[in-house]
């Protein structure tokens, strides 16, 4: 169908046309007004389109296609990246058993459910180095604040009123900062040095008997093992502190090393980011927490406890300490069904090859990006890596070009301007499952933009040339959408 036919869809109409067809009535007619309370009836019909069937299906289809997903094609967007998504997921998902019972359920009669939820608990406390795991919470934001709220819990239950302070480096996700504020704690910001990484001096210079937490991700939002670690987590934990992983994006450490096992307390998990689950459009979204033996007690309830071999939820009694319910019912479950899925299919092997080829692929492609754009860091990098337009921005050509141009090649451009440390940042993330020759083509990509930034800037400036529609402005679409058809 051409862009024509496609833009014109509310001027193809032709009165009276359908694109349906219905039996004929079978019951007695009624007016509208006597099924609707005459105030709601509509004085005009409304003004829709009139189109066959297939001028209908062609609308929506075309509108489909104009998406970009990790489906269609390389989507290298660095840290909240769109991961594997096996589609037997869906299918296991979809299987009657899991799909269709309910929350009130008598759990006599749902013990498959439980055992999986309970297997999934230990699972993700065996690849974190925790004791202890929710399932509850929703989304990664939602086990950043559980997990500080876990934390204020332990330090008020010990009289430690004083520690309001949680420390988030400057790289971090902007969750960080946000949930430690939500969750009632003055954030307070450890600087990076000149290899991307906290600067350790100036940790121990805001450590103090006012810290509740430092909150971290390792490796760290440029990509970057904190090879400090275990000094970092001897000073928060001397100064009476706790730690805080944000396991979001796991891809680089499965199998490999564990937030429990370099000093942290605390961690979540996304399981629509790591574990597979799609989370294009907002959601639905799973990110468990999981804790030290010391913090259990305050964890929320129900989670699925075992006894004599019958699964059950535990009861608020049972957990005196707990910080309380923090989402009705007992978290995502069909979100928890395919990372359990996908953890089964794996096993510990395949976890650790997961880890092993995502560091391997965005070293591959630092490496060969490095001559045409800056990297700002020397050290290998793990599951994602920066890159700076600095040299690009000297001949007028910003990161957004750059990212805008990257749509004409067919690719979802990396983040951009994230992490806030790093002048026009791009930040990419290749992720485990791409072959060699998606990486060379995107690569070739990247370099044919910098040869044109060079040659030709207006290529980039102008860009992108081969979509449905330009460069936008965004701001005003912003600030002023227009959501409806209006008539030219
Ligand atoms: C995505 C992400 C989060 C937040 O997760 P949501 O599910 O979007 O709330 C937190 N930290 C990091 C590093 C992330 O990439």
């Amino acid at each position: 169908m051409s862009e024509k036919q496609h833009a014109l869809i509310f001027e193809l109409s032709e009165p009276g046309r359908v694109s349906y067809s219905l039996p004929d009535l079978d019951v007695p007619e009624q007016s509208i007004g006597e099924l609707v309370p005459t105030n709601y009836v509509r004085e005009e019909p409304p003004d829709l389109p009139e189109v066959s069937e297939l001028q209908l299906m062609r609308h929506y289809t075309s509108l489909s296609n104009r998406n970009h997903g990790v489906d269609s094609g390389f989507y290298p967007l660095g840290s909240c990246t769109m991961k594997y998504n096996p589609k037997v997921h869906e299918d296991v998902a979809r299987l009657p058993g899991f799909a269709h019972i309910h929350p009130y359920q008598p759990v006599s009669t749902v013990q498959g459910a439980l055992e999986l939820m309970y297997e999934l608990q230990n699972s993700l406390a065996e690849i974190t180095g925790m004791d202890e795991v929710t399932l509850q919470s929703a989304a990664g934001a939602q086990g950043e604040w559980t997990g500080l709220m876990l934390i204020r819990a332990f330090h008020e239950a010990n009289g430690d009123f004083q520690r309001t302070k949680v420390i988030v480096p400057d790289s971090a996700h902007g969750t960080n900062p946000a949930s430690a504020t939500v969750a009632g704690f003055d954030a307070v910001t450890v600087k990076s040095n000149d290899r991307g990484l906290v600067d350790l001096d100036h940790l121990k210079e805001v450590v103090g008997n006012d810290t509740a937490a430092l909150m971290l991700t390792n490796p760290n939002t440029l990509g970057l093992f904190e090879e400090e670690i275990v000094e970092m987590a001897k000073v928060v934990h001397e100064a009476g502190g706790k730690l805080y992983y944000d396991g979001a994006n796991s891809n680089a450490i499965l199998g490999i090393t564990r937030p429990g096992d370099m000093g942290f307390d605390v961690v979540h998990l996304n399981l629509h980011k790591t574990f597979t689950t799609p989370h294009g459009g907002g959601g639905p979204g799973s990110g468990p927490v999981g804790v030290k033996e010391e913090l259990a007690r305050f964890l929320p309830v129900p989670t699925v406890v075992k006894e004599e071999g019958y699964y059950r939820f535990n009861r608020e009694s049972e957990r005196p300490d707990s910080i309380g319910r923090i989402k009705p019912y007992y978290g995502n479950f069909g979100i928890n069904v395919r990372a359990y899925t996908y953890i089964r299919t794996m096993g510990a092997e395949g976890l650790r090859k997961v880890s092993e080829n995502a560091v391997l692929n965005a070293n591959y492609m630092m490496r060969r990006l490095a001559p045409y754009f800056d990297a700002p860091y020397e050290q290998h990098c793990k599951h994602e890596f920066v890159l700076s337009g600095r040299k690009q921005k000297k001949l007028g050509v910003r990161t957004l070009d750059i990212a805008k141009r990257l749509l004409d090649f067919g690719y979802h451009p990396p983040t951009i301007y994230f992490p806030l440390n790093v002048d026009e940042c791009m930040m990419v993330e290749p992720t485990e499952t791409e072959t060699k020759e998606t990486l060379d083509a995107f690569i070739d990509a990247m370099i044919q933009i910098a040869k044109e930034a060079e040659e030709e800037p207006e290529t980039v400036q102008e860009a992108p040339h081969e979509t449905v529609l330009g460069r936008l402005d965004e701001t005003t679409a912003a600030r002023k959408p227009v959501l409806r058809y209006q008539k030219s």
